[in-house]
């Protein structure tokens, strides 16, 4: 007999690209999914993740008690399964938990507290969770995974124009010109974006240029492809600009217009030659000048990017390189025409943008400027601290000096995502305090004190923000597993907790009915979201930040007459070497990344039918590499670093250039941040996941 069914429009919850989903729900299970056709981002396309990787969602391993740990209070901590948790009432973990957040405060201050806010959950769970964090801890120290992802790119682009986000939308990619994709393997990690890229260049003869050391998919569609040695991207860069200068190719309207420090920057690029950057990258002269010339007599010339450049201890200089390229020729503030660097998972731009960061509220609004503040106080009726908070890298150095003695993480896994993860074990294992909200017990999870169980994106509301700026709405399809519950909720019931224990005469506002009254608190308090609201996201699928009044059309592309800063500012860069180079003992230069059907650390997709298809985690090895170690394709190979070693398979193939290998980072058997090194970009301090020096030999 054929059951009654419904069907469930939501957002994939797996990456920045935000597909439209239809959920086909049969007896309040996810059976099918599909996506509408007529619909933005993605227009009825999907890719293996969003189409089969939802399964996760009915895993018996879901959280579905909140959980408090047996030996509750006892340090060192070790990790445990769930036989080292007991079942409770919401009510006692909600009690214990909000006891000892008020006991640490009261100790030690609100320094004393490291909180991670997730690009996982809806921009109204983070926008809750950083209210929570300011204005009942006192504390800024709120990031992300962010940091770990795009945070060189958001330094960099604040730098140059005074914004950070994708300048163009998903849809303008198939009338691109010419455009450049760079450190981002799109094929695997944005695979819906990667479709329309490569049919502007099928189509619509688009001329791609790919900069990659990798032999990506994206290659094979390219005019022309420079494959620099790893580290060396700032070299080919500036030799472009240097040709463009030294050509008079540049747009001097633009520049005139638009721009300052020219003259200078100019003057310091001369030496940067094509030959110059062919000596440090290994990339033929005349390939540079090729694309150089291709780029800037291009009608119009995008710059998409993803991790290769921003993960790295010069991420803040690639992403600078850059940004100068598209103020030399003026490719920004038109159509097509911009610098997108392709944020990574499902929620990362919306979690920044609800503030989720240290230094600002929600839309970038610096904590540090007395008027912002101010507004935030009134609204909130609490006094807030001045101070930027710690970013998750500096919240581990402060845990590990006993600055910091607890952390709250809603959604994130810092145990699989951080570097140099022995340091990070070690550190978590000495903390006061650990409350975790999640789904699944995870490699982080096992050490908490307290585990709440939250809800997936299957059921729940609220919203998401794709990596073009389009907040979209997921919706509640199926019953929450147990008595797991929405993240905002928790958070709520356990901040007015809080707030009572800790004798504050009234509260800062925790009683919201559903999650579009955290939307219309969140817009009240940033112009940028003020003409935005759930019923207009349902009504339009999806609207455009900014979005200023509810007549406004949302932006779909910017910078159109300014940059946020007024001029955009052009950087002459020094080049620098990676912060560990390989030697006759570590001697294979190690890069790590995503495969198609693997997300992040693993929680969701290992916990799903794709893991049938890519269980095993493996390594990337160039052929004469693999002779010459004795590795055959399939076989088990140890990779050593300076800080740990992990087994994988081998991958025998031409992917990656003699003397590199490649290790995807979802597998916690064999997580690659075992071997990656915590050496971060001074400004950004984002960890270098590109590059650090191994050995390897078969088991
Ligand atoms: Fe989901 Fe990204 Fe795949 Fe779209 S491209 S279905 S958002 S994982």
């Amino acid at each position: 007999m054929i059951q009654a069914e419904s069907i469930v429009r939501s957002t994939c919850p797996y990456c920045g690209v935000g597909c439209q989903v239809n959920l086909h729900i049969k007896d309040e299970h996810i059976y099918k999914v599909d996506a509408p056709f007529q619909v933005a981002p993605n227009y009825g396309r999907l890719c293996a993740k969003g189409r089969f990787g939802v399964d996760f969602v009915h895993h018996p391993g879901r959280l579905t008690m909140p959980l408090i740990r047996k030996d509750f209070g006892v340090t060192p901590r070790q990790p445990v399964g769930l036989e080292g948790f007991r079942e409770a009432t919401w009510e006692e973990a909600l009690e214990l938990a909000a006891r000892r957040i008020t006991e640490i405060h009261q100790q030690h201050g609100p320094a004393a507290f490291g909180t991670f806010a997730s690009a996982k959950v809806t921009n109204e769970d983070n926008y809750v969770f950083q209210k929570f964090v300011r204005g009942v801890l006192g504390s800024n120290n709120v990031d992300h995974c962010a940091r770990l992802c795009h945070a060189a790119s958001v330094t960099a682009l604040t730098i140059a124009i005074g914004s950070s986000a994708m300048s163009n939308s998903i849809a303008e990619m198939k009338d691109l010109d010419v455009f450049i994709v760079t450190g981002s393997n799109t094929t695997e990690t944005h695979p819906v974006i990667s479709t329309f890229l490569r049919e502007a260049v099928v189509n619509n003869q688009a001329k791609l240029i790919v900069v990659d050391p990798r032999q990506i998919e994206m290659t094979e569609f390219a005019e022309v492809w420079l494959r620099q040695q790893p580290g060396t991207d700032v070299a080919i860069f500036q030799a472009m600009a240097q040709v463009i200068v030294a050509e008079e190719l540049f747009n001097q309207e633009f520049i005139d217009a638009r721009t300052e420090g020219f003259k200078d920057y100019a003057a310091a690029i001369m030496d940067c030659t094509p030959e110059w950057a062919a000596e440090i990258s290994g990339v033929p002269a005349e390939d540079i000048r090729t694309a150089a010339r291709l780029f800037a007599n291009a009608r119009t010339g995008a710059i998409y990017w993803g991790m290769g450049i921003s993960q790295s201890v010069h991420g803040v200089e690639n992403a600078l390189s850059l940004a100068n390229l598209a103020l030399l020729c003026g490719h920004i503030g038109k159509p097509g025409t911009g610098l997108n660097p392709l944020r990574g998972q499902n929620n990362v731009q919306g979690c920044s943008d609800s503030g989720g960061l240290p230094h600002v509220f929600t839309a970038y609004q610096p904590v540090a400027d007395d008027a912002i503040r101010a507004k935030f106080e009134q609204d909130w009726g609490t006094t807030l601290n001045p101070e930027p908070g710690l970013t998750v890298m500096e919240m581990v150095d402060a845990a590990a000096s006993k600055i910091i003695r607890a952390y709250l993480i809603m959604g994130e896994n810092p145990l699989m995502s951080e570097p140099d993860l022995r340091h990070s074990r070690h550190v978590m294992e000495q903390m006061e305090f650990v409350l975790v909200q999640d789904i699944f017990l995870n490699e982080t999870s096992e050490y908490a004190d307290i585990l709440f169980p939250a809800t997936s994106f299957a059921e729940k509301g609220g919203t998401f923000t794709n990596t073009d700026r389009r907040v979209q709405l997921i919706r509640p399809a199926v019953p929450a597993p147990g008595q797991a519950r929405e993240d905002w909720a928790i958070l709520c019931d356990l901040a007015k907790r809080v707030e009572i224990l800790l004798g504050r005469p009234a509260s800062i506002g925790f009683d919201y009915a559903h999650p579009s009254d955290i939307w219309q608190e969140m817009a009240r308090l940033t112009p940028a979201f003020q003409g935005i609201d759930h019923a207009r996201i349902q009504r339009e699928d999806g609207v455009h930040w900014p979005c200023p009044t509810p007549d406004h059309p949302g932006s779909p592309y910017l910078f159109e007459d300014t940059f946020p800063s007024g001029r955009g500012v052009f950087t002459a860069l020094d080049v620098r070497p990676g912060a560990e180079l390989p030697d006759p003992e570590y001697p294979f230069i190690l890069s790590t990344g995503r495969v198609l059907y693997h997300w992040h650390g693993g929680t969701m997709t290992r916990r799903s039918k794709l893991d049938d298809i890519y269980p095993d985690p493996t390594v990337e090895v160039h052929p004469l590499d693999a002779d010459a170690l004795g590795l055959a394709d399939g076989q088990w190979a140890l990779v050593r670093s300076r800080r740990g070693q992990i087994k994988v398979k081998t991958i025998v193939t031409e992917r990656s250039p003699q003397g590199v290998v490649f290790i995807p980072f979802h597998f916690a058997e064999a997580a690659a941040n075992e071997l990656t090194l915590d050496a971060r970009d001074p400004k950004a301090k984002i960890p270098d996941y590109k590059m650090c020096a191994v050995a390897l030999e078969p088991v």
